[in-house]
Formats: C-alpha cells, structure tokens, sequence
C-alpha cells in the first residue's frame, strides 16, 4: 500500500487553513470527484476516498491537533493500522454518502447549486503568517514534560482600530470589482470564449477599502507588539517535533484570520545522559577491580540517583538495565529504561606499589585472556604450542 498523502496537501489548504477553508476545499474536491459525476472510474472514486478521510480529521478540532502533532500516526489512519480508517468496516462508500450529506445539511444537488452560483468577496483581509519558533528542552524537560511561557514578536491585532484598519470603521465598496473581490476577462478566441477570473489587484480579494486609514497602522489593522504565550509540552517529544497552537501566529489583515505559532522543539545536550529513543544512556567507569568481583555503585537518573549492583565478571560494554527510569512515551503510555554501560577505566598513571600488585597479578593464568578457559583452547593458544612459545 503506498504512502498517505498529506491531508492539506490532499485538501489543497495550508496547514494554517480555518475550518472554513477546508469545508469549502473539501466540498469543491468532492463534488469534483463524486462517483455520481465519475460512473466507472475507479482512480476517482479512489480519490473521493481520499477527500473524504483528509476532511473526516481536519474538520475535527481534536483529531487536527493530534495529527499535526503526530501525522497519520496520530490519528490511527497510517498504512500499518488498516484497521482504524474511518470508513473501514462500516460498509465503505455508503457511509461516506451519508457523512456527506450531513456535512452539506442538504442533498448534493443542492450543494452544487449553491457552490456554482454569484461568489461572494471574503470581506477581510489575507491571512496572518506562520511564526516558527525554536524551544531548547533539557532531557529533564522532555522526559516528564513540561509548560513553558514564551515572549515572541509577532503582528498584533491594532488596538486603535481593533483590526479594521479605518479609523471609524468605514468602508467604501472596491471600485475596481465593485466589491465582488475578482475580476474578470472575458476573451474571445477561435476555440471559443474564455473567461478568467483573478483576485482584484485593488483590494486583495477584499471587495472593499479602507476609508480613513487608522494612523497607528497605517490601515493595515495589525502592527509589530510583544505576546506573551503557554505552551504545554508533553513528556516525550523529540528534536524536531512541533507543536502547533492555532490563531498564535501574525494577525491577518484587517481582521483577517492569524496564523498559527510553531513551536519547534530542539533537544539540549545532557552533561552526562545520552538519548536513545525513549531509553537514557549512562556511561559509567568502574575500575579493573570492580568489574571482576562485582560492586555496588550509586548511579545519577532522571529521578535521582540510586544504587545499581555490577554483577562480578563484567565485561567492558555490558549493559545493565533499570527499567523505567527513561523518557516518557509520547503516547502516555509507560516509559523508557535507563541503561547503564559499563567501561573498565585504565589508569594511565599508577605508584610504583600497583605497579607491583599488578606485576604480580599479571602471572595469574585467570588473568590473561589467551589461557584456557572451561576446557576450550583460543586459537592463539594452539600458534603458542606449535611454536614452543
Ligand atoms: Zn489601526
Ligand atoms: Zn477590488
């Protein structure tokens, strides 16, 4: 099964779209490709599937939020989990149809009608900008989550003129599309009539202008300030991840809809705790004397240290497990381990009695890594014997 594609991308709107831009794309896409217009045409009907699932989570406030967060995964349609699309055993394009009628409150019939009739001017300006912002979280941050107060410069919504950009709220109808927010070309060519429709040059698709620009914005009805915004972090993110908060970003123009806020997460570098996955790494030093007879050590975790036993023989690099001590799993479900690596730290200095400790130790036959151990002879073994070494 291929990838999902992107549900703005599959709707055609931008990721700061209001829910009124995507009922409108949605209704236009799906009466594009509605079978009723398509009869026998599998890729259509296919695509009209599409439509319908892109809209079934966008059109959700809740369902939004987790996959903006989480991407198809969030919202349990991605390729692996078959079992969780909306429409999947509950008998497939019937129920679309009568999803599809509740949306429109009416019969499709109806819902072409209105869509193809006199279009109307937005009445407000263009939307506000995406701001993208960087968070550093420390491990601790990210391993039980966090709430953070952000100071960001964005365009406000002018307080003088509460956003309409006039300095008593007064409007004049566009002069140049007469307040309908388009203009349009007709031309005549030898294959027949062409009509293009644009947005009008004048007012943005507006349909009206300002009439007394208010001075504080210069008619713009937003201008530079300070916000002040919570953010709650979940427990578990990763670098990269982003959390999106609706309506954050500039304010649109003239009472246009604000952008969102995306607040991208950075991880910082712990002084002594490495990230893997969900689990936490620590590197430990023991001494030579330690690994072979075993030792308890106190060892720093998340929560504060605490006391872990290193099993005698242990080599370099073994792993020693204390379980849930890790990060947080993003989906709220348990937590990671923390795992400590043992390394066997060799002294580049020692006194001239280690020195002699160590002589001595060296003759021991448990010590040296080419005698014979449980019966079996090292390759290297056998090379001695044959040359007499
Ligand atoms: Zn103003
Ligand atoms: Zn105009």
């Amino acid at each position: 099964m291929p990838a999902k594609r992107d549900y703005y991308e599959v709707l055609g709107v931008p990721r700061s779209a209001s829910i009124d831009d995507i009922k409108k794309a949605y209704r236009k896409l799906a009466m594009q490709y509605h079978p009723d217009r398509n009869p026998n045409n599998k890729a259509a009907e296919e695509k009209f599937k599409e439509i319908n699932e892109a809209y079934e989570v966008l059109s959700n406030e809740e369902k939004r939020a987790r996959y903006d967060r989480f991407g198809h995964a969030g919202v349990g349609t991605s390729a692996a989990s078959e079992g969780a699309n909306p429409f999947a055993g509950r008998g497939g394009m019937e129920d679309i149809f009568s999803a599809f009628s509740d949306i429109f409150g009416s019969s499709f019939g109806d819902a072409f009608a209105e869509a193809s009739g006199r279009r109307r001017s937005r009445q407000r300006g263009a939307p506000g900008s995406d701001i993208k912002i960087r968070l550093k979280l420390t491990l601790e941050e990210i391993a039980n989550g966090v709430d953070k107060t952000l100071k960001i410069r964005k365009l406000k919504v002018c307080d003088a003129c509460h956003g309409t950009g006039s300095k008593n709220g007064n409007y004049d109808a566009c002069p140049t599309c007469n307040g309908t927010g388009e203009v349009r070309q007709v031309s005549r060519t030898m294959f027949g009539q062409f009509v293009n429709i644009t947005t009008c040059p004048t007012c943005n698709g507006e349909g009206r202008i300002v009439r007394d620009k208010c001075n504080a914005c210069n008619g713009e009805g937003r201008a530079q300030g300070e916000a002040t915004i919570k953010v709650s972090i979940p427990a578990g993110v990763s670098e990269g991840n982003y959390i999106p908060l609706r309506g954050q970003g500039d304010a649109g123009l003239r009472g246009g809809p604000a952008g969102d806020l995306l607040v991208v997460i950075e991880e910082e570098e712990h002084p002594f705790f490495k990230r893997e996955e969900d689990n936490v790494v620590y590197d430990l030093n023991i001494s030579f004397a330690d690994a072979v007879l075993g030792a308890k050590m106190s060892v720093p975790t998340l929560d504060g240290s605490m006391v872990i036993e290193i099993p005698p023989g242990s080599p370099s690099g073994r792993e020693i497990r204390i379980p849930e001590k890790g990060i947080k799993h993003l989906n709220g479900y348990g937590r990671g381990d923390q795992i400590v690596r043992l390394h066997i730290h060799v002294p580049s200095q020692v006194s001239a009695a280690d020195k002699e400790l160590l002589k001595q130790l060296r003759q021991s036959p448990n010590l040296n890594p080419t005698a014979k151990h449980n019966g079996k002879t090292s390759p290297f073994e056998k090379v001695k014997d044959v040359f007499g070494l």
